[in-house]
């Protein structure tokens, strides 16, 4: 059934990881399977079909049966969380069973999350609650499919077990995949204890994982422009999430994907009304993590990245950190860049003019002003060019979702006149407008719905949200529920990981 394992983590020295197989569940049952991503990953869904009859599949997802040519292991790494430097995490409740060769022909890490405790739980019970494992299937495949590079879901098992957190749960596992999981935090784990040679070999296993192009650089350049090339790629991806009013809520270092993917769904939540202030996480007291603060928070992470590079950046440590710290410092304009690529089409303009970003901030203000839905009020836009200025239905669905108006009556007036100068005609504009504003997006009190449920042993709701978020972009008729925000009764406003 499982596609062939390439061990090229297994295969690292010894200090990399402690083997670890995961650790039984009593009673597993599979709950959601992802097909088209097992067929994209090379798995022989005709085998699945009979596994599943014979509940083998279950035992697979579980880590009762560990599949063939697998060789488990738990990854070390270290991390900044909330700050505050932890020499020692590494997965303390999943287990890496090791790469496949997905149909594009690039390496992909198959891991299962909630599979017992390893020599890295620090007292933690190594396991997963069903409501976090379902959240993770649910948004993460969600970002996917809203074009956001991410970690994906291929399955989630229930393990027949409780797992005890505010309140018992049923326990779960769910097999992640990712491009890899070398994250920040596994840079410094050896940087911090000054294994150079470590740094060295996972910096190679980055590049040649993620970046092959840089293999070519001499070595005088190579690891300098690994560090440019994460920079990038975080630049993108931080920007991504501000297009969506995407709340990570741990972005500590060890939560930051080297390869520059959406790693780690726990407290995470989008926004509704929008406010760059908002924090959803109950664990993030200071609002460290907030919507604004980032893209400034991924520049710290990747400031702690380059420092673990300073051996390997040049001979001369003082001239290493210069070119370091240059680096980061051109890091404001790269996501300035980023960010206005993306909020640029999400206003529907193809060409790039002056007073863009400035259009962009007043829009956000007006959102601001009006206690207005994020995902609504720039999915609407589309409505507002098709039916014209002034009495138009689509404007005035527009202005509907607005608590307050003058600040968006008088940017739309602005916005019209600069849409004017564009190239498209108001039909084309709308339809481009749809196809990077979503519709649906996971909205917090539909996928608490949808977990409640589950804990109590009904899936539809959660098979329901799952294939409204298949088509993000697309109006399902009937399914008009999914797109709105939460009635004030149902407005989520802790979450918890
Ligand atoms: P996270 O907040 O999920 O990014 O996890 C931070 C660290 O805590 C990582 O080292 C995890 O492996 C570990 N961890 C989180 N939850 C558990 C758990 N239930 N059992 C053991 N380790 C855990
Ligand atoms: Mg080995
Ligand atoms: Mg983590």
């Amino acid at each position: 059934m499982f596609p062939e394992f390439t061990l090229r983590y297994a295969r690292l020295p010894e200090r990399f990881y402690t083997p670890f197989d995961p650790v039984p569940v009593k009673a597993p049952k599979l709950v959601a399977f992802n097909r088209p991503l097992a067929e994209s990953l090379g798995f022989d869904l005709a085998a699945f079909d009979e596994a599943l009859d014979e509940g083998q599949a279950a035992e697979a997802f579980a880590g009762n049966a560990v599949p063939e040519g697998a060789e488990p292991l738990a990854q070390a790494y270290a991390g900044h969380q909330f700050g505050h430097f932890n020499p020692r995490l590494g997965d303390g409740r999943a287990v890496l069973l090791g790469e496949v060769t997905d149909r594009e022909g690039r390496l992909r890490d198959i891991q299962l999350k909630g599979a017992g405790c390893t020599p890295f739980s620090r007292g933690a019970d190594g396991r997963a609650p069903l409501g976090p494992v379902l959240r993770e299937y649910l948004v993460s495949e969600a970002m996917h499919t809203l074009g956001i590079p991410t970690t994906r879901a291929l399955a989630a098992v229930t393990t027949g077990e409780r797992v005890f957190r505010r309140v018992p749960e049923p326990g779960a596992v769910l097999t992640r995949v990712a491009s890899s999981h070398l994250r920040v935090g596994t840079f410094q784990y050896f940087s911090a204890r000054g294994d150079e040679e470590a740094v060295r070999i996972l910096a190679d296993l980055a590049i040649e994982r993620h970046y092959p192009d840089l293999a070519a650089l001499p070595p005088e350049t190579r690891y300098l422009a690994l560090a440019e090339a994460v920079l990038a790629r975080q630049a993108r991806l931080v920007a991504g999430w501000m297009g969506l009013g995407f709340i990570h809520g741990v972005m500590n270092t060890d939560n930051t994907s080297v390869a520059g993917e959406t790693i780690d769904y726990g407290p995470c939540a989008f926004m509704e009304a929008y406010d760059p202030e908002q924090v959803f996480s109950s664990i993030d007291e200071g609002g460290r993590y907030a919507y604004r603060n980032q893209p400034w928070i991924a520049q710290w992470n990747l400031a702690r990245f380059a420092e673990t590079l300073i051996p390997l950046i040049d001979d001369d440590s003082d001239r290493a950190v210069e070119r370091a710290t240059a680096l980061i410092k051109a890091y404001p304009d790269r996501y300035e860049a980023e960010w206005l690529a993306v909020m640029r089409e999400k206003l529907g303009l193809e060409q790039a003019e002056e007073g863009d970003r400035e259009l962009v901030e007043t829009f956000l203000e007006a959102l601001q002003a009006g206690r207005a839905d994020f995902t609504l009020s720039f999915r609407t836009l589309a409505d507002a060019v098709e039916s014209g200025a002034g009495e138009g239905e689509g404007e005035a669905a527009l202005l509907g979702l607005f608590e307050s108006r003058e600040a968006i009556e008088a940017w739309l007036t602005r916005w019209r006149e600069r849409l004017a100068r564009e190239a498209a005609d108001p039909a084309a504009i709308a339809t481009r407008l749809r196809s990077v504003n979503p519709l649906y997006i996971p909205r917090n009190h539909k996928v608490e719905e949808a977990l409640a449920a589950a804990a109590e042993g009904d899936f539809a709701p959660f098979e329901a949200l799952r294939e409204v978020l298949a088509r993000p972009f697309e109006a399902q008729p009937g399914r008009e529920a999914y797109a709105m925000p939460a009635p004030a009764t149902e407005a989520v406003f802790r979450t918890f990981c």
